[in-house]
């Protein structure tokens, strides 16, 4: 046994909230969050962005903000080389439709936005109206075409739209266009990035006057050819067919994260062996390591934790750095 100054805490963190035009009020009804408006689009539920950084709920850390202790405390999270904390968890509750974008990868944000990371982005969607489709990919078949289409705002023709319902994931590659539409709700698993390129608002007005738009620099990122916009989607189907209750299950493994699926019914345990575990409990509750949680209670698993004993009736994301 270790002595208590020994012993990892699982790290309880509170969410920061982000009022958008497109947001509304299912964070507060279907999350029980406290939310600053009705039209609350974000809960960054696991943050140490700038513009966003959580601080832990209880315990030994209590009051800290994250990006404190990636810096102070760098043994929970396996000592990593990064010089901020690299993921950010989200839930986004698009009350409307959010404005059609674009995100760079690593290299082009270093050259131009000051050094910051690039966004990959992926998307487990937690709820979805009947016939939902969202914007994956476009139809421009060079980069001719590219430019055409969106100075021309011919936007029918440009956007390709794909169905989803809940239980569904999508991976978004940087250079892919994409949109989240209204009444979707999901949770995002992404890099510490807050660089987005908007390329169409809906010619939407806010305080009188419409959201800035960054054409020159979305023609520069927009993937096109034959892989442009195919990061992938697995099915809630195939998702329900490969993964076993208890059982960690891969949704992706990409270059920036890993993320599981975990639906815990009644006892399960596994070693966490990865530099740090982010998790989200998005259905039902239980207990983890004898600590009660439920649905909306986001966590980080530090490094050198051991086994891990969950109980209940829950589903969870979980999610890690690669390698
Ligand atoms: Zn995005």
């Amino acid at each position: 046994m270790g002595t208590e100054t020994e012993t990892r805490e699982i790290l309880f963190l509170n969410p920061v909230f982000k009022e958008m035009i497109w947001g509304g009020d299912r964070l507060q009804k279907d999350w029980g969050y406290r939310i600053p408006s009705p039209q609350t689009g974000e809960c960054w539920a696991v943050s140490a962005h700038p513009h966003g950084d959580c601080t832990v709920r209880e315990g030994r850390y209590a009051g800290k903000h994250l990006s404190e202790l990636w810096r102070e405390a760098p043994e929970l999270f396996g000592f990593r080389r990064e010089s901020s904390f690299p993921l950010l968890v989200k839930i986004i509750d698009a009350q409307s439709d959010l404005s059609i974008q674009v995100h760079p990868d690593d290299a082009y944000a270093a050259k131009w936005e000051n050094g910051s990371l690039g966004k990959t982005e992926c998307w487990y969607i937690l709820d979805a109206p009947e016939n939902a489709s969202l914007v994956m990919g476009h139809n421009a078949e060079t980069r001719e075409q590219l430019a055409e289409m969106v100075r021309g705002g011919r936007w029918k023709e440009f956007l390709r739209y794909v169905p989803v319902k809940k239980g569904d994931f999508l991976q978004i590659n940087p250079g892919t266009v994409h949109a989240i539409t209204a009444g979707l709700v999901i949770l995002e698993t992404q890099q510490s990035s807050d660089i987005t390129y908007r390329v169409y608002d809906y010619d939407r007005m806010q305080n009188g006057r419409k959201r800035e738009l960054h054409i020159e620099k979305s023609l520069d990122v927009i993937a096109v050819g034959p892989e442009a916009g195919k990061g992938g989607i697995k099915r809630a189907e195939q998702i329900e067919a490969d993964c076993e209750p208890n059982r960690l299950c891969l949704l992706i493994a990409c270059g920036c994260y890993r993320v599981w699926k975990l639906e815990v019914r009644g006892e399960t345990a596994f070693e966490q062996d990865t530099p740090f575990m982010i998790m989200s409990v998005i259905e039902g509750e239980g207990r983890i390591c004898g600590h009660g949680i439920r649905k909306g209670d986001h966590f980080i698993l530090p490094n050198g934790l051991g086994t891990v004993r969950l109980e209940g009736n829950m589903g969870l994301i979980a999610s890690s750095v690669c390698g």
